[in-house]
């Protein structure tokens, strides 16, 4: 998806400026708390919130929920400059553009679907309602989305940029950092695979949930190769994430596979460097790694 998600410190930061805004700005902080795609959220009507805007007093104690249809007609409002709201005619110029009769979300092969999107968070459910019980649709375009999220940013001082992207890959991060299963936030996001939340699980700094398939005598392998080597260099000897890399290369510590061989200067600090122990290798049967380490020239154990 490609999306630079924002820190915990900027989600932070651009929500306070998102809500001391206009009611755009308002409305685009809805973005952080449902991780809807540009299009999505320009194309959002009243009817796809339930409880419907107007039945919501009476639903007071329930979680709302964003229920994005298979297809929907293009919004209806557009901004006047000094953001007074007209009515408009005829496709956006998104619709327009891609030759969409009616809007739907995503093509066949698209990452992102029909789906359900709780809405847990108070403010941005009250947002929601507070606008779509005026109005039916969003107002903006997917062009005015963009300048106005790089607008608040300016003003928020993130110094950095914002796209609709990033605010779907922070809704995401911010998934994996509140403990939600990569099957979860795949479901939540419309992805059309949990292996695609991979980018969220490595920008919350977390091995991702689902198994790499690399096996013990991979890592042995690798680790062999590049002897001596510190801890957190084993994931990107196999291609694995970096801390998934360093909880393996733990448990084949703990295994006696893998032992210390040495200390090397990092940045800050004295690093343990670690290698193959071929005895265990051997009595765990990984009989071919140690014919391999003896026959590298380097190695000899006479
Ligand atoms: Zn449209």
């Amino acid at each position: 998806m490609n999306g630079d998600p924002l820190t915990q410190e900027q989600t932070i930061t651009f929500q306070k400026a998102a809500k001391s805004g206009d009611f755009v700005d308002r409305l685009l902080g809805v973005l952080l708390h449902t991780g809807l795609t540009a299009t999505e959220f320009t194309h959002m009507h009243d009817n796809w919130l339930d409880p419907l805007p107007e039945s919501i007093e009476a639903c007071e104690d329930t979680v709302p929920i964003i229920r994005i249809p298979s297809e929907a007609t293009c919004r209806k409002l557009k901004l006047g400059v000094n953001l007074e709201i007209h009515q408009r005619t005829g496709r956006c110029g998104y619709c327009k553009d891609i030759g969409y009769e009616k809007w739907f979300p995503g093509q066949p092969d698209s990452d992102c679907r029909v789906r359900n999107v709780p809405v847990p968070d108070e403010d941005t459910a009250r947002t929601l309602y507070w606008w779509f019980s005026r109005y039916s649709s969003t107002p903006i375009s997917v062009n005015s989305l963009k300048n106005r999220l790089s607008k608040l940013a300016e003003r928020a001082g993130l110094g950095r940029n914002i796209t609709p992207r990033d605010m779907r890959a922070t809704y995401g991060t911010n998934l994996v950092r509140m403990e939600f299963s990569s099957r979860e936030v795949a479901e939540l996001m419309g992805l059309s695979t949990h292996l695609l939340t991979r980018e969220f699980f490595e920008a919350a700094g977390r091995p991702v949930d689902w198994p790499e398939n690399k096996s013990d005598s991979t890592i042995l392998a690798a680790i062999a190769e590049n002897e001596p080597v510190i801890k957190t260099e084993i994931g990107g000897l196999v291609g694995i994430h970096k801390s998934a890399g360093t909880k393996r290369a733990s448990d084949l510590i703990d295994r006696g596979l893998v032992v210390k061989v040495g200390e090397r200067q990092g940045k800050v600090e004295r690093l343990t460097t670690y290698g193959v122990n071929p005895e265990m290798l051997e009595e765990e049967g990984f009989d071919e790694l140690v014919d391999r380490c003896s026959s590298d020239g380097e190695k000899s154990y006479e």
